[in-house]
Order: structure tokens, then sequence, then C-alpha cells
């Protein structure tokens, strides 16, 4: 008996049957676009079948040249290319899964020249016009969707997932916002929903009754001019009567200026507009977008609200999700935090999408962690990100581990960052380390700051330096006055500070701690304030766009951010994330001061100056000034045990404080573990 039994009861769709109503969402990993890591994409969709995923979705393909996103990215328009994909359906099936593609077609989204939309209007995000496809065009396209899901049949899938939200090129056609056509493709609602509905028609005569057809639908697209929920409705009933199996659901544009996906979305934000689809049809609906938790899933499908649940990156993080759900293992869930920092960030950069928290993700060939054929004895020294994903994978190999951490809890920084508003999810992690220190027997020495003599003591065959950093004290005259407080005395240790209060340093850090001085007694949002902070409404199905007026709570406190350098402040924060902190400032009114130099502290506040020149002297009154000006490495154990000739490993924080972030930790944590 599971304590999840809608989530893990299966799904007859008549002519096949679903496992269970666990859907993994498509994600585009990047392993598409080149034929030489088909054996690793494999790989990757065969680790989540066995992992106990009823669904998997592959990331998108287009079905001809002009719907690639990028110049030679992932197509099916060939039985060359069908050929290969047969290694990938045969390693699912094998593993006892179940696949479907997505066929994308990027329309203005995508960064080729020549690329074609309803209209030709340019897209905010992309500097490229795409061309109106013309009526001819139209047709041929709607046959290239029907040819390649053929051969999606053909390769071996299950199914097709048709990808008509997110801005792309169905949507472009479904949406006022796009399409200005005068033709039978545009004007009335009912026009503009003729393409999606052709689609599935067309596709469904070219691969019969016995192929599951998954349409995926904005709910809410969250950008002026967009579609009502009225005709959202209208669609969705649509494309059940052309032969859709399935209706997936997404949220937004990729244009839209509601975050969607990152970390301060509270859990299924949006699944109020999947439940009002589902009462509509009479298909199964899938719910998706922040939902990475069992409990969470659970609910949505007790309520009803859905028929299947889609996650995407929660299984990058953790291929097992479903399995260890099933097997009431949920304390074992590596759970994704929804930072975007390994996945979307570099899907934006070109870069093989991974996992912050699971680099193996992607990456299943090359990163192997095999049970060792000698056992070591180790001591880990620091229980951050670096050293939990050290001595974890190393006691997991059959290391002996001694884990020492000299607070009196583990998490290292993680354990700072998840008192941040929006950065609750990173007490998950804190958990999961936390479980599979006691599950993998790794001894664990709270409390305990180790000396290079007790480590010598100890007679290890290696010691792991994973001892982090500590905030930099930059050289301020009256950098020691009262009102100054380093980042983690101000959000760990809970010291208070005034109404008016100075951020020194515009990093990630002094973004984070920047909102949480702007909110008071540091409350997760519940849904509807969140919804309100961010101009999102589901009562009104007339409004286009599910788009209302802004109406952030006020500030708890005047905050000024300052930064000595004088570029565009918060230019280095995540690709994906970066604009929902910057906005997040803008509406607390956080004040930005940029190419300053930091003259004194004193009684007074903080005097600044600007420039090389340091020209027009001005004060700055606060009741206190918070330091966020970068960290340094903690490596005071290295010297001592270098001169006594022991194998030493320096990772995270303690190898290099420049550009640390808990992806580099974690990643050099566990290849380390790889190799010992
Ligand atoms: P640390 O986390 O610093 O851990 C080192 C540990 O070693 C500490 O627990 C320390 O007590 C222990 N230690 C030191 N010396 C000894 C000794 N002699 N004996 C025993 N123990 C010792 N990163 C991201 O990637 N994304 C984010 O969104 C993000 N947000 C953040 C928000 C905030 C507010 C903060 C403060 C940090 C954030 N970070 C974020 C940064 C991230 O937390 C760090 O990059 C990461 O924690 C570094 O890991 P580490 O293991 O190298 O070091
Ligand atoms: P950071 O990003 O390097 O920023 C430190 C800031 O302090 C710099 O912007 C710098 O700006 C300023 N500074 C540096 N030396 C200074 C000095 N001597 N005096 C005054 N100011 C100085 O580091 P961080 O904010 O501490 O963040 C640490 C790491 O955590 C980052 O690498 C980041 O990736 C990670 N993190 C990530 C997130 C996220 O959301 N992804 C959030 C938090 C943290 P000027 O030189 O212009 O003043
Ligand atoms: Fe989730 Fe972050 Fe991993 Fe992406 S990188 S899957 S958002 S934890």
């Amino acid at each position: 008996m599971t304590s999840f039994p809608h989530l893990f009861e299966p799904l007859d769709l008549g002519f096949t049957t679903l496992r269970n109503r666990v859907v993994m969402g498509s994600m585009h990993t990047g392993l598409e676009d080149r034929a030489w890591d088909t054996t690793k994409l494999a790989a990757y969709f065969a680790e989540r079948a066995k992992g106990g995923v009823g669904l998997i979705i592959t990331g998108g393909y287009a079905p001809n040249r002009t719907g690639w996103l990028l110049p030679f990215a992932a197509k099916l328009t060939s039985r060359n290319e069908a050929y290969r994909h047969r290694r990938i359906t045969r390693a699912v099936h094998d593993a006892g899964g179940k696949i479907a593609i997505q066929i994308l077609h990027a329309g203005r989204y995508s960064y080729m020249p020549g690329s074609v939309s309803a209209s030709s209007i340019k897209a905010p995000i992309n500097p490229l016009r795409p061309r109106a496809l013309s009526g001819r065009g139209v047709e041929r396209t709607i046959d290239d969707y029907a040819r390649c899901a053929a051969l999606a049949k053909f390769a071996g899938y299950d199914g097709c997932e048709i990808m008509g939200g997110e801005g792309y090129f169905i949507n472009q056609f479904l949406a006022p916002r796009t399409n200005k056509r005068t033709d039978k493709w545009g004007g009335s609602p009912e026009n503009r929903r003729r393409l999606a509905v052709e689609i599935v028609r067309r596709t469904r005569a070219a691969v019969g009754p016995e192929f599951i057809i998954v349409f995926r639908l904005s709910m809410a697209e969250l950008v002026e001019d967009g579609q009502t929920f009225d005709e959202i409705v209208a669609l969705a009933q649509e494309l059940e009567a052309a032969g859709a199996n399935i209706l997936n659901t997404d949220i937004g544009w990729h244009e839209a200026r509601v975050p969607t996906i990152v970390t301060s979305v509270p859990r299924a934000a949006f699944v109020e507009f999947t439940a009002k689809i589902a009462q509509r049809v009479n298909i199964p609906v899938c719910a998706s977008n922040r939902i990475n938790m069992p409990e969470v899933a659970e609910e949505i499908l007790t309520r009803g609200d859905a028929q299947l649940v889609s996650l995407a990156r929660p299984l990058l993080t953790d291929p097992e999700w479903a399995n260890k759900a099933a097997g009431d293992r949920v304390d074992e869930i590596n759970t994704c935090i929804a930072c975007n920092q390994a996945c979307l960030d570099h899907a934006f950069s070109r870069k093989t999408v991974s996992c912050l928290l699971n680099p193996r993700a992607g990456h299943e060939t090359e990163l192997v962690l095999l049970p060792t054929r000698r056992t070591k004895r180790v001591a880990v020294v620091g229980a951050g990100p670096a050293g939990l994903s050290a001595a974890v994978n190393l006691a997991e190999r059959g290391h002996r581990v001694d884990l020492f951490e000299a607070d009196d809890k583990i998490g290292g920084q993680f354990d700072i960052a998840r008192r941040i508003p929006g950065k609750e999810e990173f007490s998950e992690s804190i958990r999961y380390y936390q479980r599979m220190l006691e599950i993998t027997g790794v001894h664990v020495h709270l409390g305990k700051r180790v000396s290079a003599q007790e480590l010598l003591a100890g007679g290890y065959d290696d010691i792991v330096l994973a001892t982090g950093v500590r905030p930099r004290i930059p050289d301020i005259p009256g950098i020691d006055h009262p009102m100054v407080l380093s980042y983690a005395e101000l959000v760990r240790d809970g010291r208070p500070v005034g109404k008016r209060v100075a951020v020194i340093g515009a990093g990630g850090i002094g973004y984070d701690v920047s909102e949480f001085l702007t909110v008071e007694g540091h409350p997760t949002l519940k849904l509807d304030e969140w919804k309100e902070e961010w101009g999102v409404t589901s009562d009104d199905e007339q409004v286009r766009g599910q788009l209302t007026t802004l109406k952030p709570a006020p500030a708890a406190r005047e905050v000024v951010l300052l930064q000595r350098k004088s570029t565009p402040f918060g230019k280095d924060l995540g690709k994906t994330s970066g604009w929902v902190h910057r906005a997040a400032l803008k509406a607390k009114g956080v004040e930005h001061v940029g190419d300053v130099n930091y003259e004194r502290i004193d009684d007074s506040g903080l005097h600044i100056s600007f420039g090389e020149k340091r020209a027009r002297p001005q004060l700055i009154p606060v009741d206190n000034v918070i330091v966020c000006a970068g960290q340094e490495s903690v490596r005071d154990l290295e010297e001592p045990l270098r001169a006594a000739g022991v194998a030493i490993h320096l990772i995270g924080g303690a190898e290099l404080a420049a550009e640390l972030d808990a992806k580099r930790a974690i990643d050099q944590g566990t290849r380390l573990a790889a190799r010992l």
C-alpha cells in the first residue's frame, strides 16, 4: 500500500495503459540536437523509466527546418532520423516505461533567419523578425506535423506531444497578440484555433487510433492580448473532438513577465486553471508547474483538479522520484529547488542540461558511481553542499566516511539560503542530505571544528577539505561600527535591524538579502498574495492573458543596494531567474546606487562618493549596513596537512571562493567521490 493511491493508480487510455499518473514533462537537454549523443539520451531516459515514471515526454523535435529553435537543432523529418530514435524507445521500453516525442515548432522564437509565424511580429525576446506564413505554408506545416508523428510511431514511440503553448508557433496562431491574419487562419477565435485543431485532426488520421496524442496548451498566457480563458476552454474541447487523448497544461509564454517556475513561485501555483479545464472536457488533463513532491501531486489528483501530473525538473534531480514515492520513501527524494541554475540556464547558454543537485543528470554514461573495489577511510571536513555530496557519494560507493562539521547542524551556506523568502525549498536539500547520511552510514560529527592534528591522528587514507567560505570584510573605515552586520549575522542569526538599511554588494547574496529586508517577518507568500504581487487573475474568464494590475505589498523598510562597478545591476544573476529578482526589488522600491566608493561608516550612516574622482560625496543616513561583499576561502587546515604529506582534496568554496555557487560545490563533491 502506498500513501499516494491516486498517484499510483494506472490510467487506461483504451488501447494502452499508463502504469501511474506521473508524466515526465518535456525538457530540451541539448543531447537531442546531436546524432552522436543518442546513446547518452537513451541512458538518460532509461534511468527515468527505471525510476518508475508512467509516461516520458522527450525534448522538442521540429517537424520541419523552419520550426528549428536554433540552427541544426533537433528535428524528425526522415526515416533515417527515425531509425536512430529506436535506440531511445527500446531503452525506455526495456526499462518498463512509455515514451512520447514532443513535436515543437518554434515559430517566432526561432533564432534562425527565415523563421515564420502567424504574422510578421517580432518577439520581445528575439532580435529576428519572422515572416507571416502563407496559406499554402500553413497547409504544408500541418502535414509536416502529421508526418513527424507518423515517423515517431515508426521509431517505436508510444505517442507524441504537440506543443501548443509557451508562445511557440501554434500559440502564435491562437492569440490575437501575434495573429493579425485576415484569412481563415486568423481573425475570429474559431479561425485562430483552426491551425491547432487541424494539426491534431491530421495527426490522428496519420497515426491511427492506437497512438497517444497529447496536446500541450497554455492555461494562462500571462501576456497582454493573449487568449481569454473562455477561448482556451473552447480550444480544449475542440482538441478533444479532433482526437487528442490527453491535454497537458503549461503556463505563460517565454516572453511573459510573471515568473512561472522559479523557486519563489508557490508549489502547484497554477493548478486552479487546470482544474477549470478538467471540469469541461472528458479526456485526462495533466497538471504542471512547481509540482515537486508526492504530497502536492496526490492532493491535486485527489481533488480531481487533474488526472495526471507532469514533473520535469524534479526528475532531473531525482530519476527515482516515482519509485521512492511509491515505496513511501519520500524523505529520500532529492527535491528540485527550482533554481534553474543547471537546467534552464544551461539550455539557454547551449550547454547540456543537468541539475545543480544531481550532476549525473544528462551525464549518466560519463559520471558513474561504481561500488569501490578497495574500501578507504575518508575524512570529509565541512557539511556544506560540497562536503555533503562528497560524503554521501563516497559512502554509497562503499568507503568509510567521517564527516566533521563545526556547526551544530548540516547545510553550510544552504542553511542561510533557506531563510530567504522564496528560497524555502532549500530546506528540502538539507532534509535529503540528512537522510542520505543516515542511509549510507556516514559517521557525522556535528559541533566539531576539527583540527589538523586530529585529522592526522585519525590515520585517514584521504582527507577532503570542504570547509567553504567566510564573508569578506571589506576595508572601509568604520566597518567595525555596531550598525554593520554580515549577511550571516542578519539572516542566520536573526540580528535586528532598523527601518533604513544599506546593502554593500549587489551579487546574488546582496539581492537575496535585499529581498529579505523588504519583507517583514519573512513569511512564505500565500498563493493569493503571490498572485497579487505579480498581477495574475483567475477570477475573470474574459480577461486577455489572465493579467491584472500588480499589487505588491509595501516594503517593510527602505533599502539601498550599492555596488562599486558602473555596469547594470544584477547582470550576473541567473539567466532565467535574474529578471525575477530584479523585478521583485523594483516592486519593493529598493534604491540601486552604483559606481560608488565606500568612504566611511559612522553614527550618521554610510558615506559614499562616486567614480574614480571620488566626486559628489554624500551620506546615506541608515540605521544599519549589511555587508554582502563576496567571500573568502576557509582553508586553515591545508598547510599543516600538506606539510604532513597526507592526501588532501579541496572542493567547493575551500578550493576557490570566486564565482562559487552550489552547482560547482556539489559537482566537485560528486566527481571527487566518483574518483576516489
Ligand atoms: P559552505 O556552504 O560554506 O560549507 C562549509 C562548511 O564547512 C560550513 O558548514 C562550515 O561550518 C564547515 N567548516 C569550516 N571549517 C571547518 C572545520 N575546521 N571543521 C569542521 N567544519 C568546518 N548558491 C547557489 O548555487 N544558488 C543559490 O540560489 C544560492 N543562494 C544563496 C543565498 C544565500 C543567502 C547564501 C548565503 C548563499 C547562497 N548560495 C547559493 C551559495 C551557496 O550556498 C554556496 O556556494 C555553497 O554553500 C558553498 O558550498 P561549500 O560546501 O563549498 O561551503
Ligand atoms: P558575488 O556575486 O561575487 O558578489 C559580491 C559583490 O560584492 C560583488 O558584486 C562586488 O561588487 C562586491 N564586492 C566584492 N569585493 C568587495 C569589497 N572589497 N568591498 C565592497 N564590495 C565588494 O558574491 P555573493 O553575492 O557573495 O554570492 C556568492 C555566490 O553565491 C555567488 O557566486 C552566487 O553565484 C551564489 N548565489 C547565487 C544566487 C542565485 O540566485 N543564483 C543567490 C545568492 C548567491 P562591486 O565590486 O561592484 O562592489
Ligand atoms: Fe531543479 Fe535547480 Fe536541478 Fe534545475 S538545476 S532541476 S531547477 S534543482
